[in-house]
């Protein structure tokens, strides 16, 4: 098998950042399978390469370390930055269009929040589909063919399903949980959607280990999955850590980024801390991330929505 962790380097990393990495490193390595670090850095304005050494420095000092991908990209299946992999995206999105699923959508920020479904109160925005060629009805926008434009896909409107390893049972229709979406962005940009199943497919990688802010996201992918005609990995979300306030942690929240952590605790002290607030150990004790992997099991890892630290 083999597990990744795909980190956006947009910050230094938090303990939830750490907790997501290490129970794929723990998945992984009790299965005797292959860890994969793929640099997300698909936002030009935000990703940084000293961020992204950052990470890997900091996985490297927790005892988390993979076996293939990074910066210098060792390995068979790289580039692993995706920022060097826009040819790739390129040649996929090609075969996409040619299902005829796609369309190209003219919408600024203003004219989606302007026509988004009105029912979404998590700050979720459900594309109206005022672009599609039918709703237009073949007129293009004033100077359509010089507007940037974006690429949607449309979506089905039927229940995707699949089993998480850690929230099981999970249907989500995606007309009603985001309606078509981009998959490429009208500046150029590659959307995560796209790049992640991409990347996941090419790269070989069987489970994915992430957050759950990401858990329904993974429906979006699934769909993508079957129009190239691959097999999804399984699919494990982990709970997000949140403060003692109640908040979910944020890179921009240094309070408990690694910085912080690596000047006042030993990676063991961090490691056994959030083996015992996940559920993979019965109390806190200091403990190597290599002695945790001898004992790792899902059935242990807490399935809600939160924890708090
Ligand atoms: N790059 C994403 C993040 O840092 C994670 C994506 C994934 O694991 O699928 O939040």
């Amino acid at each position: 098998m083999t597990g990744r962790f795909a980190p956006s380097p947009t910050g230094r990393m938090h303990l939830g950042n750490i907790f997501a990495a290490l129970v794929s490193w723990l998945s992984v390595r009790s299965q005797g399978g292959k860890w994969i670090l793929r640099v997300e850095d698909l936002d030009p304005q935000r990703s940084r390469m000293e961020y992204a050494r950052q990470i890997e420095d900091d996985l490297a000092w927790l005892g988390l370390e993979w076996d293939e991908g990074g910066v210098d990209s060792v390995g068979d299946h790289g580039p692993y930055c995706q920022s060097l992999r826009g040819d790739i995206y390129e040649e996929v999105l090609q075969r996409v269009e040619s299902t005829g699923l796609t369309y190209p959508c003219y919408c600024t920020r203003a004219d989606i929040m302007a026509t988004q479904a009105p029912h979404e109160s998590d700050g979720r925005v459900v594309y109206s589909g005022r672009c599609r060629p039918e709703s237009l009805g073949g007129v293009m926008p004033p100077d359509g063919s010089k507007t940037a434009r974006a690429t949607r896909l449309y979506v089905p409107d039927r229940e995707i399903r699949f089993t998480d390893v850690v929230y099981g049972e999970q249907s989500v229709n995606l007309a009603n949980h985001c309606g078509d979406f981009v998959l490429r962005r009208a500046d150029g940009a590659w959307a995560y959607q796209l790049a992640v199943v991409v990347d996941d497919a090419m790269m070989g990688v069987t489970e994915v280990v992430r957050g759950s802010d990401l858990l329904l996201s993974s429906a979006q992918q699934i769909y993508l999955y079957e129009l190239l005609g691959k097999e999804p990995p399984r699919f494990a979300h982990v709970p997000l850590l949140c403060n003692a306030e109640g908040r979910r942690l944020s890179k921009r929240d240094s309070s408990l980024s690694m910085e912080l952590l690596r000047a006042a605790y030993s990676p063991e002290e961090i490691i056994g801390r959030l083996a015992a607030l996940g559920g993979l150990i019965p109390e806190y004790t200091p403990i190597t991330a290599s002695s945790l992997a001898k004992h790792f099991s899902w059935h242990n890892i807490s399935n809600l929505p939160t924890i708090t630290c």
